[in-house]
């Protein structure tokens, strides 16, 4: 594998769609003891419009691009977890242009399956003590009843459709998976940010029993600002925390909640934890000032962290634009947008205009060739 961060020799992880690749997301792909694969929140999108600005033909680019890689990758997934069904985190079944799905790309997502399993596995389900021995893919999602009316929908093509049979799909709350000595286990609901207007979302808690070692991530807590979730991160003491953060992008991100981040961080710096920003965080330029104005250590970004460097796009989709101004001609929809980074002249002339480009792209060229 050409870029992850080894968590221990049993846990291996790959960030997909990102905020800190140029897209929303917080999708990864997850080796497990070289032998199990697992997706979190395999999807991608783009904010419709920041600062009044659309997308950014880069943006759209990557966007496309790690969809085809998610897609190629989830057919060979053993286990897929969905904390939520926000289009940044769920394949939504219908025709979404700036996530690029529609009903086909959420069926070869989910229920796509094209290898034979690797070896049946053994699956506890330790919350119903059932045992099972399983040769199926297997989609683990929070249930309906814990989301807000707008991911109801989405959720219900999900669960009231009949399965393919090589499909099996369960409550994810609540749950917990032991793959050998490899334990995955989903929180309970947790407030999706903030306050409890949102719905749910589910954490992940993946622990390694033989190296006693636990990795965390917590899909859209806002940074466990609120109480349920600030406990939950506390009390799980894992060791490497991908932590989304807060949102500086919402109209009112309240004074109070930026208080609570702060002194989640600090809990977590002060426990010698290593934390990773790794969502919300990262779609705003306010992220740098973040640090000094409060006096907190900087904290990387997952592909900073991972592979040294990060472009966030969004935060600065305004400098692209005055950057590059695609013309109107150059912006037609029918034309795929990917094109133009294949061609040499284009990726030439961005290189000797914007050096940090050459560094982008060669950094797409590692994630997207494995
Ligand atoms: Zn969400
Ligand atoms: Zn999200």
């Amino acid at each position: 594998m050409m870029y992850e961060l080894k968590v221990t020799p049993n846990i291996k992880i790959i960030p997909l769609s990102n905020e800190s690749i140029g897209v929303r997301g917080f999708s990864f792909l997850i080796k497990i003891k070289q032998k199990y694969d697992i997706l979190i929140d395999p999807s991608v999108s783009l904010a419709p419009i920041k600062k009044g600005f659309v997308p950014h033909p880069f943006e759209i680019t990557i966007a496309k691009l790690l969809r085809e890689k998610i897609l190629r990758l989830s057919s060979s997934a053993d286990l897929i977890f969905m904390t939520h069904y926000h289009g940044d985190h769920y394949t939504i079944p219908w025709e979404r242009k700036l996530e690029f799905t529609n009903k086909y790309i959420h069926e070869k997502i989910y229920y796509h399956s094209i290898k034979k399993h690797k070896q049946t596995f053994q699956i506890i389900f330790q919350e119903h003590e059932k045992k099972k021995v399983l040769s199926k893919k297997m989609l683990f999602a929070i249930s309906p009843k814990y989301v807000t009316w707008n991911q109801i929908k989405r959720a219900r093509y999900l669960w009231e459709r009949p399965l393919p049979e090589n499909i099996s799909l369960h409550p994810a709350e609540n749950t917990s998976i032991l793959l050998e000595d490899v334990e995955i286990e989903i929180s309970s609901p947790l407030p999706h940010g903030y306050n409890e207007k949102r719905g749910n979302v589910v954490g992940i808690l993946i622990t390694d029993h033989n190296y006693d070692k636990k990795v965390l991530f917590s899909s859209d807590i806002e940074g466990a600002t609120n109480p349920k979730s600030m406990n939950y991160l506390l009390r799980k003491e894992a060791d490497v925390i991908f932590l989304d953060g807060i949102g500086f992008y919402h109209h009112k991100t309240e004074q109070s909640q930026i208080n609570a981040f702060i002194g989640v961080l600090e809990m977590l710096l002060d426990l010698g934890k290593e934390v990773i920003m790794a969502h919300h965080f990262n779609r705003s330029e306010m992220r740098e000032e973040f640090f000094k104005q409060y006096g907190l250590p900087y904290i990387k970004t997952v592909f900073e962290r991972i592979m040294g460097a990060h472009f966030l796009l969004e935060a600065q989709r305004k400098e692209l634009w005055s950057i590059y101004p695609f013309k109107e001609e150059e912006l037609n929809p029918k034309k795929p947008y990917y094109l133009y980074l294949n061609g040499e002249k284009f990726v030439n002339s961005l290189y000797n205009n914007y050096p940090e480009t050459k560094r982008y792209f060669e950094f797409l060229d590692k994630i997207l060739s494995n």
